[in-house]
């Protein structure tokens, strides 16, 4: 047995193994149709080496037919999954165009007028002009991870593998005349690595891109409320956190509401837990309908929820608060009966120079106080003490 043997195992064993990893993969995130086609394009990869290195010899050599298919396959389905994962539409028709004139071309220099130069030409550029699809799709997107740009300069590089390498060669030593020594071919040699190189990188940059997604997806969960539509306590402080301390570099106001549902103990206590649940989702998507673009909203307790609204002063808040109060009942009652829809209490203060989100997050809660021990369904904004009251408290 030749080590021309092994190597040339080398390719359809990681085809196969890459393949199953992503379907393994796929088999726990079946949502993400780009993890199955990977899968699938790994598969035809494979299969397209075994054939093309180890099928039995058919007349007209035949079996060179599917191994093309397969190669063709598995560049389509790759640069169909990479820019399927960016929610990007798939060229599926271009792309099916040039494997289709490929194949013709294929064809003819196999039946017509046999060339094996030709055929690899053909087919090589073909396989190019799939891998450049994938630079073309991304080339106009943010690219916000570094494996993002990773994945359009593998695209490049695949192209560039795929048409210039074949051209030099060719050019260098004059092609092929026959299939004898093929497979012993510096061509053939350079297919091999450089193709377990790329379909390495391929497969760990989509695999890296897969993780990215998911603790993506588990942050967002971690940090959302499912009931009110907002972040919960600890999205709301981390975003909020963040939010406040930008404002403050850049010599910006922002401004705080906390908003609490007045008595609501007793809605749950007459009209069941349900009720008192569709109540905070109608606060949710109030709040959210009212609040202007870039508010930071949360659901910080039960029926407490705190708006951020950075750049805004206290009048903007004010202004704000008002109108959440005064329209909640109004904007509840098609998923609540009126008689249901609580009245609302509002505490809100403005960001002090040097003040972080805490100080802002007490400043507010106190006013929300003051709203409550006045009678509630009011808004009430937070003054600071003048500073006799601060001595004679201390
Ligand atoms: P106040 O006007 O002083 O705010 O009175 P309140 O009854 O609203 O305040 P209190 O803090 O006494 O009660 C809050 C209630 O919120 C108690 C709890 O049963 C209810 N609650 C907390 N979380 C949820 C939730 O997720 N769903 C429902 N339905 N009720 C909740
Ligand atoms: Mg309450
Ligand atoms: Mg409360």
């Amino acid at each position: 047995m030749s080590g021309q043997f092994f190597i040339a195992l080398l390719n359809p064993g990681m085809g196969l193994l890459l393949g199953a990893a992503f379907l393994l993969l796929w088999l726990h995130r079946r949502d993400q149709r780009y993890i199955l086609l990977a899968a699938l394009s790994y598969a035809a990869m494979a299969a397209g080496f075994l054939i093309l290195d180890f099928a039995p010899i058919l007349p007209f050599e035949l079996q060179r037919l599917p191994a093309n298919i397969g190669f063709l396959a598995a560049a389509y389905l790759l640069v169909a999954a990479a820019i399927d994962r960016y929610r990007l539409p798939v060229p599926w028709r271009g792309m099916a165009a040039v494997c289709g004139v490929a194949l013709a071309f294929f064809l003819w220099f196999l039946l017509v007028q046999p060339s094996i130069t030709h055929r690899v030409l053909s087919i090589s550029i073909a396989l190019g002009l799939l891998a450049l699809r994938l630079p073309l799709a991304l080339r106009g997107m943010p690219r916000a991870h570094l494996v993002d740009d990773i994945l359009f300069w593998v695209g490049v590089l695949s192209a560039v593998n795929f048409i210039v390498r074949p051209l030099l060669i060719i050019g260098l030593t004059g092609g092929f005349s026959s299939y004898a020594g093929f497979q012993q071919s510096i061509y053939w040699t350079t297919v091999q690595f450089s193709q377990a190189m790329i379909s390495i990188l391929f497969a760990l940059c989509l695999m890296v891109a897969a993780a990215i997604d998911l603790m993506a997806e588990l942050r967002q969960q971690a940090e959302s409320d499912t009931l009110s539509g907002l972040l919960n306590r600890r999205g709301f402080e981390g975003a909020a956190g963040t939010a406040v301390r930008a404002a403050a570099d850049e010599d910006r106001p922002a401004a705080l509401l906390i908003a609490d549902l007045d008595h609501f103990k007793a809605v749950n206590d007459t009209h069941g837990h349900a009720a008192g649940d569709a109540i905070i989702a109608a606060f949710g998507a109030h709040a959210r309908a009212h609040g202007p673009a870039g508010m930071i909203a949360g659901r910080i307790g039960g029926e407490e929820f705190a708006l951020l609204l950075p750049g805004a002063g206290l009048d903007a808040a004010r202004q704000l608060a008002e109108a959440i109060r005064t329209g909640f009942a109004a904007a509840a009652a098609g998923a609540i009966p009126a008689s249901l829809v609580p009245t609302v209490s509002i505490g809100l203060a403005a960001s002090l120079p040097g003040a972080g989100l805490s100080q802002l997050m007490r400043d507010a809660d106190q006013a929300l106080y003051a709203a409550k021990r006045e009678g509630r369904d009011r808004v009430r904004a937070f003054t600071p003490a003048p500073i006799d009251t601060l001595r004679a408290a201390s």
